[in-house]
């Protein structure tokens, strides 16, 4: 993502010609490390190390690449036990409990997993479950009637399509009722081993504060995202931007002054810089 320097207000003219507003605290940041007048660097007096972030106008691709690697790698440090936080035994687990997710804790589902896998473990029982009951299992999840009507149909499109068994393809998984590209992507990645980049609202957001893209379409995203990464890292890349975004990179008041990967993100300054303060805002675990 190359800028030109050309300003028409809090806008910023992006070498493709979109317009690119700067606002918040960004913009304040901006001000502050002289940024809109400095094509050096991004650095942020008070900031607890130099930053390692080129001004926009200056970073070419190659650097954008080698700093997104950058801190792709340093997540990985930070979150050396990074995996999908969705507890599951085989890819219908997966599917299911994926889709059991939307708007809820992957703790809740978790807990409702053997009571749901014990009583349907597989499509087939699952297509022929008592409504009724399915209902009464996932009923804490919230949305239950629309997630059993789901997870009804889902399985029976399991048995009719696919002999029983998940399909290991993107097509196939997105043609199945109440999949999205989302899901397909977390059960190809992280059950059969298939790269997938799952662009959920933690990704999207953390990858527009690093600057790696300004699309807010998740499949723009993802593909413009999966460019700056060698495919075999998709997943992982996915787990260190989701466990970052559900730890410390909130979407209200990020823990800067706690982020392990600051000095490579220009999005520093969005939330709290001071570490004591920031600290207090880092959550240990993920999604509660
Ligand atoms: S917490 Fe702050 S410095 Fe860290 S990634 Fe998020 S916006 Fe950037």
């Amino acid at each position: 993502m190359k800028m030109t320097r050309e300003r028409t207000g809090s806008m910023l003219i992006l070498a493709s010609g979109k317009p690119h507003r700067v606002t918040g605290v960004r913009k304040s940041v901006a001000r502050r490390s002289g940024r809109e007048s400095s094509a050096e660097s991004w650095s942020v007096p008070g900031a607890p190390y130099a930053s390692a972030v080129p001004a926009p106008a200056t970073e070419t691709r190659t650097g954008l690449v080698r700093r997104a690697r950058k801190i792709d790698r340093v997540l990985g440090e930070t979150y050396p036990d990074a995996k999908c936080e969705l507890d599951f035994d085989d890819p219908f687990q997966l599917l299911v409990v994926t889709v059991l997710s939307a708007q809820t804790t992957d703790k809740r589902v978790n807990a409702v997993r053997p009571t749901l896998f014990a009583a349907y473990p597989d499509p087939k029982a699952m297509a022929a479950a008592d409504r009724a009951t399915l209902e009464g299992i996932i009923g804490p999840l919230g949305f239950f009637r629309a997630k059993t009507e789901s997870l009804l149909k889902l399985s029976a499109a399991l048995v009719a399509d696919h002999g029983g068994q998940v399909p290991a393809n993107l097509d196939d998984l997105v043609k199945l009722p109440g999949v999205g590209r989302k899901t397909a992507n977390v059960v190809l990645g992280n059950a059969f081993g298939i790269p997938g980049i799952t662009v959920d609202t933690h990704f999207g957001r953390l990858a527009r504060r690093f600057g790696w893209t300004e699309e807010t379409d998740p499949v723009k995203a993802e593909h413009a995202v999966g460019a700056l990464f060698e495919k075999r890292d998709w997943t992982m890349l996915s787990h260190h931007l989701i466990w970052h975004g559900r730890r410390v990179c909130h979407k209200q008041k990020p823990a800067c002054g706690a982020c392990t990967v600051a000095k490579w993100c220009p999005s520093y300054g969005e939330g709290p810089t001071d570490p004591e303060v920031a600290a207090k805002l880092v959550k240990t675990e993920g999604r509660a």
